[in-house]
C-alpha cells in the first residue's frame, strides 16, 4: 500500500511528539511574520488577556511575549509541548506572563468576552478554519482580534497532483477570497491578510527536519511507523518545493464586530 498521501493524523501520536518536539517550530512560520502579523492589532495593554492556541512548543508564543503586553496562555493538546513552552517561558524570564495548558481547542476554557486576542499558527486547521472562527469569537471581546495562520489556494485553477494532496490532507483549503469571505461570516472585519515568505517553509520548517530526521531514524532503526512518518514528511516538502506557487499559508488578521 503507498504511504503517499497518508495524513499525518494517521501516525502514532508519541512518535509525532517526539519528532516535532526536537525543533523549534511544529509549523511553518518564522519570529518576523509573527511580529509583522501583531503590527496590525491595536489597543493591547498590560491588561490584555491574549490565547495562543495549538501553541506547540511556544516558538510563536514566545516572540508575542517579547513584542506585546499583556498576559498569554498557551494551549496545546500534548503535554510535551507545553512543557516545552513553559520550560522556554522560564528560560527566557516570561513566565510571569507566559503560562502552557495542555487543553483542547474545540472546547477551550475561556469565558465569554474575556480575551483581546486569539493567536493560532499553523494549527487552527485541527477543527477546520470555519468552525474554528465560529466557535471562538464568543471568547473575544467586541474590537477584539483575531489572528491565524492557514493552508490557501493561490490561484484558482493547480495541477492535479497537488490539488488531490490536499483534498486529502485537508480539503477545507481554499482560495484566499474565500477564506476572508468566511471570516466576515463568522463576524469578523478582516483587517489585514499576507502570505508568508517561502523562508517560513524552507529555511524555518523543512531544512530544521532535514537536520535532525537521521537521527530519529536511527533512534527508532527498524520502526516502520517513524520510517514511514519521516517518508511522509519529506513527501511533503518535496511537493512544497515543486507546488509552491500554487499555495502557502496565509496570515488572516480579522476583528471582532457587533454583527457577527
Ligand atoms: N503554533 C505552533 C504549532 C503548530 S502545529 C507553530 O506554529 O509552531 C499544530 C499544533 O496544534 C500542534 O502543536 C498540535 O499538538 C496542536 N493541536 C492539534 N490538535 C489540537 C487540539 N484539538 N487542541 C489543541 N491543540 C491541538
Amino acid at each position: 500500500m503507498s504511504n503517499e498521501n497518508k495524513s499525518i493524523h494517521e501516525f502514532d501520536f508519541s512518535l509525532i511528539c517526539e519528532y516535532f518536539s526536537s525543533i523549534e517550530r511544529q509549523g511553518p512560520g518564522s519570529p518576523e511574520v509573527t511580529v509583522k502579523a501583531l503590527s496590525f492589532i491595536d489597543g493591547l495593554t498590560p491588561q490584555s488577556r491574549i490565547a495562543d492556541v495549538g501553541c506547540g512548543t511556544g516558538g510563536q508564543t514566545i516572540v508575542l511575549a517579547q513584542n506585546a503586553p499583556g498576559s498569554i496562555v498557551g494551549i496545546d493538546l500534548f503535554p510535551l509541548f507545553v512543557d516545552g513552552l513553559n520550560a522556554n517561558a522560564r528560560r527566557m524570564g516570561l513566565d510571569s506572563r507566559v503560562t502552557g495548558a495542555v487543553g483542547n481547542m474545540d472546547s477551550l476554557p475561556f469565558g465569554d468576552g474575556e480575551l483581546d486576542l486569539i493567536w493560532s499558527e499553523g494549527a487552527i486547521y485541527n477543527i477546520g478554519f470555519e468552525r474554528g472562527l465560529n466557535e471562538w469569537r464568543r471568547f473575544l471581546k467586541v474590537g477584539g482580534y483575531i489572528a491565524v495562520t492557514e493552508a490557501s489556494w493561490f490561484t484558482n485553477e493547480r495541477p492535479d497532483e497537488i490539488n488531490q494532496f490536499w483534498l486529502d490532507a485537508y480539503p477545507e483549503i481554499d482560495t484566499i477570497s474565500n477564506k476572508l469571505a468566511q471570516m466576515e461570516r463568522a463576524g469578523y472585519t478582516p483587517v489585514a491578510c499576507f502570505t508568508l515568505p517561502e523562508s517560513c517553509w524552507i529555511e524555518h520548517f523543512y531544512v530544521p527536519q532535514a537536520a535532525m530526521q537521521p537521527d530519529f531514524l536511527r533512534r527508532h532503526q527498524g520502526n516502520k511507523t517513524a520510517e514511514d512518518l519521516v517518508a511522509n514528511e519529506r513527501r511533503e516538502a518535496e511537493l512544497y518545493h515543486k507546488y509552491k506557487e500554487f499555495y502557502g499559508y496565509v496570515f488572516y488578521i480579522g476583528k471582532v464586530n457587533f454583527l457577527g
